[in-house]
């Protein structure tokens, strides 16, 4: 892991370190658009081709229904079953608490405007299953799809080597009162959801996160449906100092590490004692991770940063806005005013970001890749639009009126003025006849 010294960095070294190294892999987004064409042609039929050609199984048919999932859930593991439960109650706890109704507002005497949510009616979740299946996600997009209220919540996930889905992801489903998983993974599945088939329905909306052949999909697809947000590497920024825990610091890092090659671990400090014992730390612990391999290399592509203080740690960090933020010192409420740009923040020396991944309540899926400036994560929200409404009284009407006109006449724009004038000169006819 590079040590740089932030009073040595220029501006454009900055910017370098802050901009994510994606590549722009031109046979990979060749590849997604020819699976998304093939999708819009040849619907289930391509769906079966694919899961033959990249998931090696051969589908009798493309989903499984409620029965089917509550025979896979029945293997769960007592204790997985209880933590599934933990989590999914703390997170169904946070994101029913983010359903809040607003006031009605009386703009000028007798002009009334509010806002009401709606749940977007169809929503399309994707969970990962290439390398792993991942209950936690499942359970992240579903809750709040559900709180919401969105009427049809589409899920698909890779079928496993036995054309399954795991009993993890099968206990979920029964646990949120999802009916159906579809068995479909990778490009091909962002593509059914956004043009449907033959047996998968079309949605609004697909949100999850997946490799690249999943996050290009979805950013080729936005033209015909919306997306949750563009999706990068996974990445954590620790600031730490001295009333750190070199061994927890290193334990966090490499956390995010084992996610991925191209995942960053970056640690900021203005301590160059942590700073070393942190590194010692990240060696021993390595070395015994079973995915050591995955993560030495996100390490070899991380690296850390001395500050002076940790106010130009947090301006570091406020400039490479992190999907996750861990401020690993005990004055850590004093930071928290600095903030401008983070996904998710994690809270002093006992506060892991996997608390956050998996079962704390806040949401995991985040902007990556800076994309923290102008995004917010997942939250019930995101399954909401928001509709605007307003009443007029005659009195309104009144009040409003030549505002409108005038406005109206000064952009040329002569049937919106008179849809007010129409209204106010039969008031003015009915006033005179009374
Ligand atoms: P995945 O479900 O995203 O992808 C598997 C699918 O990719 C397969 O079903 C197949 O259809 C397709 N595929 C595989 N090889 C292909 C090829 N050569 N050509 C075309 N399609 C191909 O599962 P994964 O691969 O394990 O990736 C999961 C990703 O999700 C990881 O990168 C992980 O870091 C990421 N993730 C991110 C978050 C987050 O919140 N940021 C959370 C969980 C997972």
């Amino acid at each position: 892991m590079k040590v740089y010294n932030y009073k040595d960095l220029s501006k454009s070294k900055i910017e370098e370190l802050c901009s994510r190294q994606i590549e722009d892999d031109r046979a990979v987004e060749e590849r997604v658009e020819d699976i998304i064409r093939t999708v819009k042609n040849e619907g289930d039929k391509a769906l079966f081709n694919f899961a033959k050609a990249f998931d090696k199984v051969e589908l009798k048919k493309l989903f499984l229904d409620a029965a089917e999932l509550k025979a896979i859930a029945s293997s769960i593991p007592a204790d997985a079953k209880k933590a599934i439960e933990t989590a999914y109650q703390n997170i169904k706890i946070f994101h029913q608490a983010q359903l809040k109704s607003e006031d009605k507002i009386e703009t000028m005497p007798g002009v009334i405007c509010w806002r009401e949510s709606r749940a977007i009616e169809k929503v399309g979740l994707y969970i990962p299953g290439g390398t792993a299946v991942l209950p936690s996600t499942f359970l992240m997009l579903a809750t709040p799809a559900v709180i919401a209220g969105c009427k049809e919540i589409v899920v698909c996930s890779p079928p496993q080597s036995d054309g399954k889905t795991n009993c993890y992801l099968a206990y979920c489903a029964v646990l949120l009162g999802i009916e159906k998983i579809y068995l479909i993974g990778g490009a091909q599945a962002v593509a059914a959801m956004a043009f449907g088939t033959e047996t998968v329905p079309q949605v609004y909306k697909i949100f999850g996160p997946g490799n690249r052949y999943v996050t290009t999909a979805k950013t080729r697809i936005q033209n015909k449906v919306a997306i949750d947000m563009p999706a990068g590497p996974s990445e954590v920024l620790v600031i730490a100092d001295d009333t750190a825990n070199p061994a927890f610091v290193a334990a966090d890092l490499l956390a995010q590490a084992e996610h991925g090659a191209d995942s960053q671990a970056i640690l900021v400090s203005n301590s160059n004692k942590l700073i070393e014992k942190t590194l010692k730390e990240i060696e021993n612990q390595l070395s015994i991770l079973p995915r050591k391999e995955i993560a030495s290399k996100a390490i070899a592509n991380s690296y850390t940063i001395l500050v002076e203080n940790l106010n130009y740690a947090m301006d570091f960090s406020n400039e490479y806005a992190p999907e996750h933020l861990i401020l690993a010192t005990e004055s850590h409420q004093d930071l928290i005013p600095l903030i401008i740009n983070a996904g998710s923040v994690f809270l002093g020396n006992l506060t892991p970001e996997s608390a956050g991944d998996y079962a704390s309540g806040t949401n995991h899926t985040l902007p990556t890749s800076g994309f923290a400036k102008a995004y917010s994560g997942v939250s019930t929200d995101a399954f909401l639009k928001k509709i605007t409404f307003q009443h007029l009284s005659i009195n309104g009407l009144k009040n409003i009126g030549s505002t409108v006109e005038i406005l109206a006449g000064a952009e040329d724009l002569q049937a919106h003025k008179n849809a007010v004038t129409i209204r106010l000169e039969e008031q003015r006819y009915k006033n005179k006849e009374q």
